[in-house]
């Protein structure tokens, strides 16, 4: 009884000292101007607290009742959550394992702190890497995955499900869904137009997200109507925007044009009318549209500009540098006629991506960094892609939005805030990036999984294997 006695009466002390002392928290970013992604608003002068992966408290000014293992001077600098990339790619085979491994230190180093991964050969290696960064082992973006794409027979990239009736789209969807993968990606290099509308109206029935390119066999409407809910790329909405898509369709299916020779056509009946209608529809299924500007860029210029040089090369691995060769070849190969229709077509992507945004239609930055993509390297591209959205008629806000908010509300997570209880994946930017997205790059400090990265363990990670 008398133990009994005593052990209350020691928790009852310890209850009351707990009180008085400070509240013990691991990370705290003192003086530091927070950015509101939602509102573009600033609050200046605020304390921002994190215990472990969360954020505990924030006020205005110091809390010298809260002590912290880690102070951060934010006197100057920015807060906003981390950066996320809206397409890219795990992928090349099992020999790639690790130089796709590293990939995610890339993502880090450029405060790029969620990926989606829109469909690769390496699903069993990106699942554990993902278990890994949830558990705090490894340091890398939080990542989601569509798992294998969703194509016709003899597809184009290696792993893809292949579907060529219903039961195999049924097949394929159930083993995603196994996989429990995050979406479904639909590719284009060899499915039927009927058999891309069923897959993607079988995924909306089982209550998956779709996103996808589209075979130009098939309409931008029927894609729709299908349910489909993001269109990656700009070569398929463009198409919406013609005048003439119906004949370009018919003439794709019976085969006297083909995705590529139809552009050209495709580009030269662009109405403004057709493609506000298109982008009316886009809004009323709240379809997002993944633009990719940077890539397109730099895959239509291939012949002109030169690589070698690049500062991210070096950080790539041999395995993944040797993948780049295929679209240079192509590139360097190209007809006169078609480096200048690529060209041509790249000014009109830049055009179309500010009238959708005009337009109030959803947008993803996602910059399509992986293997067999040249030049796309992991986490800078996505500044570059910020960068091309606001060249494309963007405000910095918006382009800002497009990243971390919009991929949040495309995937249907938790929207990525700076207020009490959220996730502390974040960055610290020495300059205010509403002013001038350049200054998104201008990254003190990324902080992810209750660790925080300085300048200096930022730069290391772009080297470590
Ligand atoms: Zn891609």
């Amino acid at each position: 009884m008398l133990r009994k006695l005593l052990t209350f009466f020691i928790a009852f002390t310890t209850l009351l000292s707990c009180e008085k002392k400070p509240e013990p928290v691991d990370i705290v970013v003192k003086n530091i101007s927070i950015i509101n992604l939602k509102t573009g608003k600033i609050r200046q002068n605020q304390s921002v607290f994190i215990a472990a992966d969360t954020i505990y408290k924030i006020q205005k000014n110091a809390d010298n009742n809260i002590t912290a293992v880690k102070t951060i001077d934010g006197t100057g600098q920015f807060l906003l959550p981390g950066f996320w990339d809206n397409h890219v790619h795990f992928r090349g085979g099992d020999s790639l394992i690790a130089e796709n491994k590293h990939l995610l230190n890339l993502y880090i180093a450029n405060g790029v702190t969620t990926v989606r991964d829109a469909g690769g050969d390496l699903t069993t290696s990106v699942q554990s890497w993902q278990k890994d960064i949830a558990s705090g082992t490894l340091m890398g973006p939080t990542i989601y995955t569509s798992g294998p794409k969703i194509d016709g027979p003899d597809a184009r990239w290696a792993g893809s499900l292949e579907v060529s009736n219903s039961e195999e789209i049924n097949r394929a969807l159930d083993s995603l869904q196994a996989l429990n993968v995050d979406f479904v990606k639909l590719y284009d290099s060899t499915i039927s137009g009927e058999n891309y509308l069923k897959t993607i109206k079988n995924a909306e029935k089982r209550g998956m997200i779709t996103s996808g390119h589209m075979p130009y066999t098939v309409k931008v409407d029927e894609t729709i109507e299908a349910g489909i809910d993001g269109i990656e790329h700009l070569y398929y909405v463009l198409k919406g925007c013609s005048t003439q898509e119906q004949q370009i369709t018919e003439e794709v299916k019976n085969g006297s044009l083909n995705f590529w020779s139809s552009l050209a056509q495709v580009m030269k009946t662009y109405s403004d009318s057709t493609a506000q209608n298109q982008f009316d529809k886009l809004i009323a299924s709240n379809v997002y549209i993944i633009p990719t500007l940077h890539i397109g860029h730099t895959l239509s210029y291939l012949d002109e500009n030169n690589h070698s040089k690049d500062k991210y090369l070096k950080y790539m691995g041999k395995g993944i540098q040797k993948t780049y060769a295929g679209r240079i070849k192509s590139a360097l190969s190209a007809s006169p006629e078609f480096v200048a229709m690529r060209k041509k077509l790249d000014s009109t992507f830049v055009a179309l991506a500010g009238k959708l945004n005009d337009a109030k239609v959803g947008l993803l930055a996602g910059s399509d960094s992986g293997s067999y993509n040249s030049y796309i390297y992991p986490g800078i591209s996505l500044h570059k892609e910020l960068k091309a959205l606001v060249d494309a008629g963007l405000t910095p806000l918006e382009a800002l939005q497009t990243s971390s908010q919009n991929g949040a509300k495309f995937l249907k997570k938790q929207l990525p805030e700076i207020k009490i209880g959220a996730q502390a994946d974040l960055v610290i930017l020495q300059k205010n990036p509403l002013q001038q997205i350049e200054n998104t790059t201008a990254i003190n400090w990324v902080l992810k999984n209750g660790k925080a990265l300085d300048k200096k363990q930022l730069k290391n990670l772009l080297k470590s294997e």
